[in-house]
């Protein structure tokens, strides 16, 4: 079973490579941002504690975060089909956090694989995503356009954007990502498990050049194969 972590900044495409892997490889996706997201859209008490915390692009505690992935990483068919975290670990507390968790379930990290791409690119493609409000596709209204204006190409819903792509917020994640996620990159490369790619190009070229760092064997996402 392998644990594959997606490091890098917002906007850097995380969300998107973790799909086409999961696709490709059966890997389950366990995505902090989208479970976080998903409990406030239901209104639960969770997503009312870090609703305000996240619309201001500010991390969530890391005791929430850390039981979040805990919970996911205990259920048997997670376990089977391994993982690609995405978005966590976000700081260095939540990597010791997730060592014990490791150490304690038998598990052990395989890779972290960080996604590089320019700052300018980062806040252009952040504040150009649009998200279906039905199927959660994502757009980008400058390099991936949908066909119709705010209009999901995949099931017809209207586009949003999420609250914390807006400029200043972006711009606030960016700087938080700064602080207190990039030092993980030291921490892992110490370990010898970093593996980069370069995410400014096309998803087709980050989902290949992916496969290969992560030593997949290159699988496309629309063959939805469980592995090769
Ligand atoms: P993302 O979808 O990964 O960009 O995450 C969106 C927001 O969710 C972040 O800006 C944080 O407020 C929160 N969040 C997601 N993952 C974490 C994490 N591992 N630690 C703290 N906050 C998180």
């Amino acid at each position: 079973m392998a644990i594959v972590v997606l490091l890098g900044p917002p906007g850097a495409g995380k969300g998107t490579l973790a799909e086409s892997l999961c696709a490709a490889f059966g890997f389950a996706h366990i995505s902090t941002g989208d479970i976080l997201r998903e409990e406030i859209r239901q209104g639960t008490e969770l997503g009312r504690r870090v609703s305000a915390c996240m619309e201001s692009g500010a991390l969530v505690p890391d005791d929430v975060v850390t039981a979040i992935v805990a919970g996911r990483l205990g259920q048997d068919t997670v376990r089977q089909a391994g993982s690609l975290l995405d978005g966590f670990p976000r700081t260095v507390r939540q990597a010791e956090l997730f060592d014990r968790m490791l150490a304690s379930g038998g598990m052990a990290l395989d890779r972290v694989l960080l996604l590089e791409a320019d700052r300018d690119l980062l806040v252009r493609r952040l504040t150009a995503r649009r998200v279906c409000s039905q199927c959660r596709t994502v757009f980008n209204v400058i390099f991936q356009p949908p066909g119709r204006d705010g209009v999901c190409d995949r099931c017809g819903a209207e586009l949003r954007q999420r609250p914390d792509d807006m400029e200043a917020t972006a711009l606030e994640r960016l700087a938080v990502y700064e602080e207190q996620t990039a030092p993980l990159v030291a921490f892992y490369a110490r370990r010898g498990v970093v593996v980069r790619v370069d995410a400014g190009r096309a998803r087709e070229v980050v989902h290949r050049d992916a496969c290969v760092a992560l030593g997949l064997g290159v699988l496309s996402a629309e063959r939805d194969g469980k592995g090769s």
